[in-house]
């Protein structure tokens, strides 16, 4: 049975915990970490040894469970974002290393499509990067990249992310112009995967590194991320990551979560996709099923490749809807015993209940809950 009212370490401390319905959100403690981690971490935490070394090898072991060139253990996915800018600016360059964030002296500029403008982008600022900012509004043209590159340029920027994507530069292109001008596609997909397809995805179409989040769908450590890609540049990031003492010292990731990325992104990579989809589907449907009846409410659930790429089960609010909207729903069930989370509104006011946190015994309780809340906001309650 599921610990849904226990937690006992946050009761002591006079804290609440929630039943998490809304999805890998760092504010509400990204994913679970699966058993090996916990195990990985265990037999760690006893143990010293020279962190170049552990994170040398385990890049190697994180490499070959993906099957690409090379990897890195980064400080989550933002961390990988600083040590991507830093890579393509620096090399492997000592001085320029030891230079940032001072880079006038270097190509410091990266070139980012203005709707790839997004809430984690200080992470490439905090090296002292410049942005060029291309295109206008929610559309951005070939040509408008190619114009924006100068002898300054040290790299394009490439964001994929649920509900983005539409009206930008496809990565393939974005990669053909950047390759011929020998600039690098430094590539955010933090919160892609899984599908495991997306693993390699971004890279086989041309980026040239990838940075991915540990404790969202792989479920590691919740502090971890990757970088993956090609050697040198992977090489580049290291260099400029703890334990040296450069621009990503203050984001420093110890052996217990070097270790539990490991064990992590190998169960995650061996893991039943098939298995996993349709256990997702079960919890969404059970969520569905209880409020299909439920007067202005329409649910059903949805898996794309883009914007779900996980099943979701997906609340709309009709036009004969006769209760609150649905933020209102949202802090009703966050006032219940047990609290229950969902993943922030979509752009016409939908929720969203997505199943990655869920284990068994909690998804009756969520869908109960929504149901709940739903019945008796639409009789005016
Ligand atoms: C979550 C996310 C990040 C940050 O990832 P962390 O692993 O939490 O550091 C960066 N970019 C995007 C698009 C994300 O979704």
């Amino acid at each position: 049975m599921a610990d849904t009212s226990g937690g006992s370490v946050f009761r002591r401390m006079g804290l609440t915990p929630v039943i998490n319905a809304g999805g890998t959100n760092t504010k509400h403690s990204g994913s679970r970490m699966r058993p090996e981690v916990i195990e990985a971490i265990r037999e760690s935490s006893d143990v010293f040894l020279n962190i170049d070394e552990l994170l040398v090898r385990a890049g190697e072991m994180i490499a070959e469970a993906i099957g690409v060139e090379a990897a890195l253990v980064t400080s989550g996915a933002a961390g990988g974002l600083v040590l991507q800018a830093a890579a393509v600016m620096t090399g492997k360059d000592v001085a320029r290393i030891q230079s940032l964030p001072i880079t006038d002296w270097f190509p410091n500029e990266l070139i980012i499509q203005r709707q790839h403008r997004f809430h984690y982008d200080h992470a490439y600022l905090m090296t002292g990067a410049k942005f060029v900012e291309v295109g206008k509004g929610r559309h951005c043209y070939p040509e408008e990249v190619e114009a924006a590159i100068t002898p300054k340029t040290a790299g394009i920027i490439h964001l994929v992310s649920p509900f983005t994507g539409a009206g930008d530069i496809p990565l393939p292109v974005l990669a053909e112009i950047a390759h011929r001008h020998d600039l690098p596609v430094i590539c955010d997909a933090a919160s892609m995967v899984p599908p495991r397809e997306n693993m390699t995805r971004y890279l086989d179409e041309g980026a040239d590194i990838v940075s991915i989040s540990g404790g969202k769908g792989i479920r590691g450590p919740q502090s971890t991320g990757l970088l993956i890609g090609n050697a040198d540049l992977v090489e580049a990031a290291r260099l400029n990551a703890a334990p040296n003492q450069a621009i990503g010292r203050p984001m420093k990731v110890s052996k217990e979560e070097i270790v539990g990325l490991v064990a992590a992104v190998e169960a995650f990579m061996a893991e039943d996709e098939a298995a996993e989809t349709a256990r997702f589907r079960r919890y969404c449907e059970t969520v569905v099923d209880q409020i299909a009846e439920v007067p202005g409410i329409r649910a059903q659930v949805e898996h794309d490749r883009k914007d779900h790429p996980i099943p979701h089960a997906v609340i709309y609010f009709e036009r004969n809807w006769r209760g609150p909207d649905g933020e209102e729903i949202h802090r009703r069930l966050m006032q219940r015993s047990p609290r229950v989370y969902l993943s922030p509104l979509g752009f016409m006011g939908e929720i969203y209940m997505d199943p990655i946190n869920l284990q068994p015994g909690e998804i009756e309780i969520v869908a109960e809950s929504i149901r709940d809340e739903l019945l008796k906001a639409s009789s005016g309650e």
